[in-house]
């Protein structure tokens, strides 16, 4: 096999927040962003049209060629450079996850010499469907790309601009004063157009991640299940997405018991007050509530807790861990592999980056990670099978907690701290909230810098 072969360009569409169609996800970081263009230059979009023609766009086409001749796509950086370090790359994983429904082979023979294909050989089997920032959530970390509830704050902060890989947006004020974005719009989806190109393709699809914004706002996407139940093609298909999970329809639960499979990774980055204060205006009653409604809910599903690992709540990652013990959850990281929850560190903005904590606060954090191992000896004692499952969980707990403190202490950003005291202190005004009151013990770590000569002088756009 090519050794850069992947099953993606043949079998996958994939769509940006803001309707642009791109190649997939993972070429995001790539030149050009993977984003499919026709011939004059501007991208298909999917308001307008295109799933079905942009599959023979002329970068699809290469990146065929290119992997069939066993080169890498420029588009495809992030594997190549997975790859090449030994990593577990997208592409490895598409090629196992698909195997049953296309080979090279196959590929092989029915690729054109141009790198186009007839799209009956190949029909599509996975759509990524991002649907714009919509989102009832602005958490600390996100932006007005992925939230249009970020667009007041951002104005406040940063001022009426912000960048998307497109080009910039400007935040303009409506005759009724609401901040809108100019000139990329996120509502694409609300385009009668894109949803009929999407109805031909039920026949053939049988994954379908979405992501917001929140995707379970999103009323079309209900409508559509509606559709692909109606038409009998549910019970074929796997619906993915990730989810702050603030929001839970009735109307979603009743859907989602008709399909093959439902995963949902729930972001969640704290207990509590934590997870309030970096996903305002979460409310932790409720979330809770929603998360044993859908652990009990009808259906097949696989969930899972995605965690964000940052400066605001890596000392509280144990407190994370026991409440989700305690919850006894049934299919929360229910697997052996994964059995507490699926965490990832923070890389942007870097000024939240757990890089930027100070050698002396890194040393203390890891010795507060650490002093929790003992706790799950504690907590399965009295099983029959306590000694095994003590060391399954608290081997899983220190793989999680090594990686993190590896990647901190990786590098000294700490240069980054007045930009975070800056950002953080007017975000607190802005929302009546106060980190100082929420992490006190990491506020202690952090708080020599807040009255530093380079802290005060530091300037954000508009000072509140
Ligand atoms: S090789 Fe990687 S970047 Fe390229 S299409 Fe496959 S998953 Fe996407």
């Amino acid at each position: 096999m090519s050794k850069t072969w992947c099953p993606l360009p043949w079998m996958s569409q994939a769509i940006r927040s803001n309707g642009d169609i791109r190649l997939c996800c993972q070429a995001n970081t790539a030149p050009g962003r993977g984003i499919l263009q026709h011939d004059d230059g501007t991208p298909f979009n999917a308001a307008n049209g295109g799933l079905i023609d942009s599959r023979n766009s002329q970068l699809m086409r290469q990146t065929r060629l290119d992997m069939l001749a066993g080169r890498w796509p420029a588009a495809c950086l992030r594997c190549q450079r997975e790859d090449e370090a030994g990593l577990i790359s997208r592409r490895s994983y598409e090629i196992t996850n698909w195997e049953e429904h296309i080979s090279v082979a196959h590929t092989q023979q029915k690729t054109l010499a141009d790198g186009s294909i007839n799209p009956e050989d190949f029909p599509v089997r996975t759509m990524d469907i991002r649907f714009g920032n919509k989102c009832n959530l602005k958490c600390r970390m996100c932006s007005p790309m992925d939230s249009n509830s970020w667009y007041e704050d951002h104005y406040a902060l940063f001022g009426a601009t912000y960048q998307e890989p497109s080009g910039e947006v400007r935040l303009e004020r409506n005759s009724q004063g609401r901040l809108e974005t100019t000139p990329i719009k996120y509502d694409w989806y609300e385009s009668p157009t894109f949803w009929t190109e999407l109805d031909q393709l039920i026949p053939q699809v049988k994954h379908i991640q979405t992501v917001g914004g929140e995707p379970f706002l999103i009323d079309q996407y209900y409508d559509f299940l509606e559709r692909m139940i109606e038409r009998g093609y549910a019970e074929e298909t796997t619906l993915e997405s990730n989810s702050n999970l603030t929001v839970l329809p009735e109307r979603a639960l009743t859907l989602w018991r008709h399909f093959k499979k439902i995963r949902i990774g729930a972001s969640i980055d704290g207990t509590g007050k934590v997870n309030d204060y970096i996903r305002h205006p979460s409310k932790w009653q409720l979330l809770e509530k929603n998360l044993h409604r859908l652990d009990k809910a009808e259906g097949q599903f696989d969930l899972w807790f995605t965690t964000t690992i940052q400066v605001a709540n890596i000392y509280h990652f144990p407190e994370l861990i026991r409440w989700k013990m305690e919850s006894h959850f049934q299919r929360f990281n229910n697997r052996r592999e994964r059995p507490l929850v699926t965490p990832h560190v923070l890389h942007r903005p870097t000024y939240f980056n757990i890089r930027i904590l100070p050698p002396e606060a890194k040393s203390k954090i890891a010795a507060q990670l650490y002093s929790f191992i003992p706790w799950f000896e504690g907590f399965f004692s009295g099983r029959p099978d306590a000694t095994a499952m003590t060391a399954l969980y608290s081997t899983n707990y220190k793989e999680l907690v090594d990686s993190f403190i590896k990647y901190m202490g990786q590098e000294d950003w700490s240069h980054e701290i007045p930009k975070f005291w800056a950002v953080t202190q007017q975000l607190d005004r802005l929302r009546g909230e106060s980190f100082a009151d929420t992490f006190p013990e990491v506020f202690k770590m952090l708080e020599p810098y807040l009255s530093s000569a380079e802290t005060k002088k530091y300037t954000i756009v508009k000072t509140l």
